[in-house]
């Protein structure tokens, strides 16, 4: 996998690090198990899927571009734990967002019994952020909205970085946005297809 990643451009060794560090097994149901180092999403329960490898590779080395070592990273869409799990390689703390209250609860006793310690988990509506936690050197969102919510892009500490997928269910962009003051600079990636961002929590 990790030679795979090489090949299709991701360059930083402190993410390739990561990916060879987290075991993706883990992370999705046993009738899977023998697919997990393949790169393409999988399902994880609740219609939502685990990010493909390369995306996760690719988003953590933009969260990164701007700084080698992030204090403090903001996901919305915790999934099954696997970006969360990568993020908290490379960075000291890593805050974690999702709507879902059985896959957040299960990405936390997953994370915990691998000895994770550097990620705060919470059930709530990613669109508001984690206001009393900001600002955040970096913001992912995994799931795609029809544009990155400005309540988000605000939570941004100043040289910071959000990364997203925007677009419908048909076709998304995945973009940067670098925070430089009242200034937020876009730039465009890749196609892709996540699942879309939801509005209000499941219990
Ligand atoms: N990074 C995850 C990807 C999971 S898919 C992984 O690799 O496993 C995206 C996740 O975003 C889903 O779990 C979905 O429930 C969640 N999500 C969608 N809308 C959301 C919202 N408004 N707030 C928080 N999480 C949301």
């Amino acid at each position: 996998m990790i030679d795979r990643l090489r090949e299709r451009g991701i360059v930083s060794e402190a993410v390739l690090a990561a990916l060879r560090t987290v075991p993706r097994h883990d992370f999705v149901e046993e009738a899977l198990k023998g697919r997990a180092y393949e790169d393409t999403a999988l399902p994880i329960g609740f219609r939502q899927t685990i990010s493909q490898p390369y995306l996760v590779a690719l988003m953590t080395e933009q969260l990164m571009a701007k700084k080698s070592k992030l204090r403090s990273v903001l996901e919305i869409g915790t999934g099954s734990g696997y970006q969360t799990a990568v993020l908290s390689c490379v960075t000291t703390k890593v805050f974690t967002v999702e709507r879902i209250a059985a896959l957040s609860n299960r990405a936390e006793n997953l994370l915990s019994a691998m000895g994770i310690t550097n990620v705060r988990f919470r059930v709530a509506d990613g669109y508001q952020g984690w206001k009393t936690q900001r600002p955040f050197d970096g913001i992912i969102m995994t799931a795609a909205a029809l544009a990155v919510p400005p309540d988000l892009l605000l939570q941004l500490a100043d040289g910071g970085v959000l990364v997203a997928p925007e677009g419908d269910e048909r076709q998304q962009t995945l973009a940067t946005w670098t925070r430089q003051g009242g200034h937020f600079q876009r730039h465009d990636l890749v196609n892709v297809t996540f699942v879309p961002m939801l509005t209000g929590v499941e219990h």
